[in-house]
């Protein structure tokens, strides 16, 4: 924070715009489109030289709702106290704003939007009220030859660029490459916003912000020590980019923002690459629901087993990719150690031939990693060790070939009767381990994105430690997102669409201050 005592003289900024948007990923694209459109002028920031955020590499599925009455329910039960009515309730309204808002925003390209029913990822009332919208084509547009640095499902790229297009169109200004590093505050102590410092390719800025400043800039996926401190397990590898630091909940804090929701992060495990930057995720297979455990019909490949060759979990959750990395917390103050990091996933030939295990993501020029289509290269790098037998794989990857032995008759009698009597995997995902030669990979704990940051109001003000409102900041996405209990697929994405129209529409009604 920089204030009256450090700071240059108003008429020192060099430069001026009614409200600034710090990270330019969904959420701060709509604040910047909203804020435009409400009549202020506009400065859209990203540090990295590619805009996108993680935004870029995500699916594309942005969670929507018929009833908002509904989805309300919903979201009250699955956040379990830990996020305020008020807020929920701004959510769950733009929910079910947020089709008929992707269709004007397609207009500027003409992207096809389309709804695709799918419930709630738990049986909760209220949970058959939600569907996804996503953009399956925009006409003479390939995401892979468009953003050749970034990895993901083709429809997150689709959304940015529908953003992009909008944001070029009202001719918002961009600055790239620079990061944002602290705010601006009223002289006389007060916490007021007033601009930012950002250090730009031609060195430091102050730019004022007359209106206000909206952190849209991403949770602490990539900040080490963060995760060290908030976090029970180490480590947990970041999935997609390095961009997002926690520099938007640093820069709130300084202000005496409250936190919340710092525990709880989108996640599962993956492989780590020595010659690759990001943890690996594994194969996305369908969500099921608890109760409906029947309509979970894809296998799963393979089991995972600890360092010492049991099993400890459902290795498929009713929402894989985003509860399977908590049963590896588990810390044993016997051994002094996390005996499920690193686990290892085992596999058989079967289940080699099936389909590749990773998928890889980023939004990184510089980070390069395809996986082999059926797992080849892999096995031959030695990130996939192979094995003739269960006994000689067990010796490979260091654990006791009794053990391994065990766990894997055990699973294949499971299979044998469909019925997992140790941790309920549904029957259909279950998949006997029985033909050579047999494979096993490390896993990780992976965090796809976090949820914690500054708290804010259904307004998307930032919230102090007393419950009072920041003057003139403003928060969106998943920066303090208001998930604090078990997430929703396509939540996320849903949050950065609704949360930017908030702080855009109320940063842009507010005076100016100079
Ligand atoms: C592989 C993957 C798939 C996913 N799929 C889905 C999905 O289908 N549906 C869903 O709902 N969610 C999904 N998620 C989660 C979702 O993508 C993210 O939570 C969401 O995109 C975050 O958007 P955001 O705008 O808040 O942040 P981001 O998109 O991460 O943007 C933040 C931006 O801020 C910038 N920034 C950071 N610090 C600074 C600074 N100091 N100064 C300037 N700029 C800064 C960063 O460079 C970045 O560009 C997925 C996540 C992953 C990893």
């Amino acid at each position: 924070m920089v204030n009256a005592s450090e700071r240059k003289e108003e008429s020192e900024f060099d430069a001026k715009y009614d409200v600034i948007v710090v990270g330019y990923g969904y959420a701060g694209g709509i604040a910047a489109i909203e804020a435009h459109d409400a009549g202020s002028s506009v400065l859209l920031i990203d540090k990295m030289a590619n805009p996108g955020g993680i935004s870029v590499c995500s699916y594309g599925a942005m969670r929507s709702a018929h009833n908002s009455e509904l989805a309300f329910k919903y979201l009250q039960k699955t956040n379990a106290g830990r996020t305020p009515d008020a807020v929920l309730r701004a959510l769950a309204d733009g929910m079910s704003k947020i089709e008929p808002y992707m269709r004007k925003l397609a207009e500027v390209n003409g992207a096809t939007v389309n709804p695709r029913e799918k419930v709630a990822n738990y049986p909760f009332e209220g949970y058959e009220t939600f569907y996804q919208t996503l953009i399956e084509e925009i006409p003479n547009f390939d995401p892979a030859t468009y953003y050749p640095h970034v990895r993901g499902a083709p429809g997150g790229a689709r959304v940015f660029k529908t953003l992009e297009d909008n944001v070029a169109k009202r001719g918002i200004e961009i600055w790239l490459e620079a990061p944002v590093q602290t705010l601006i505050t009223a002289s006389g102590g007060s916490r007021e916003v007033q601009g930012i410092v950002v250090q730009t390719t031609d060195g430091v800025q102050r730019v004022q912000a007359r209106k206000a400043v909206i952190l849209a800039c991403g949770g602490f996926e990539a900040n080490e020590e963060m995760k060290r401190q908030y976090w029970q397990m180490t480590p947990v590898l970041a999935a997609t980019t390095n961009s997002n630091t926690g520099d938007g909940i640093r820069m709130a804090q300084e202000l005496g923002a409250k936190l919340w929701h710092m525990w709880h992060y989108h996640g599962s495990y993956g492989f780590q690459h020595s010659e690759y930057p990001y943890a690996i995720r594994m194969k996305r297979l369908p969500d099921w629901i608890p109760g409906r455990e029947a309509t979970a019909v894809v296998q799963m490949t393979w089991i995972v087993v600890d360092k010492f060759g049991r099993r400890y979990m459902n290795e498929n959750p009713p929402y894989t990719q985003d509860t399977s990395h908590r049963p590896m917390e588990f810390f044993d103050t016997v051994t002094q150690d996390f005996p499920r990091i690193p686990s290892y996933i085992i596999f058989d030939e079967i289940g080699r031939r099936r389909y590749r295990v990773g998928a890889p993501t980023r939004n990184d020029p510089n980070a390069h990693y395809d996986w082999s289509e059926n797992n080849f290269r892999e096995i031959e790098s030695g990130l996939i060790k192979k094995a003739d037998s269960i006994y000689e794989l067990a010796k490979t990857i260091e654990v006791e070939p009794d053990i391994l032995e065990t766990t894997l008759t055990r699973w294949n009698e499971a299979c044998s009767v469909k019925k997992d009597p140790d941790f309920g995997r549904p029957a259909g995902t279950m998949m006997k381990i029985q033909r050579p030669p047999f494979y096993a990979g490390e896993v990780w704990p992976v965090v796809s994105n976090t949820q914690g940051g500054p708290e804010h109001d259904s307004n998307q003000r930032i919230i102090d430690i007393d419950d009072n409102p920041i003057p003139r900041l403003f928060a969106a996405g998943e920066l303090g997102s208001a998930w604090g209990h078990l997430y929703m697929s396509g939540g996320n994405l849903a949050e950065c669409l609704v949360t930017g129209q908030i702080a855009g529409k109320e940063a842009a009604s507010l005076e100016r201050w100079g």
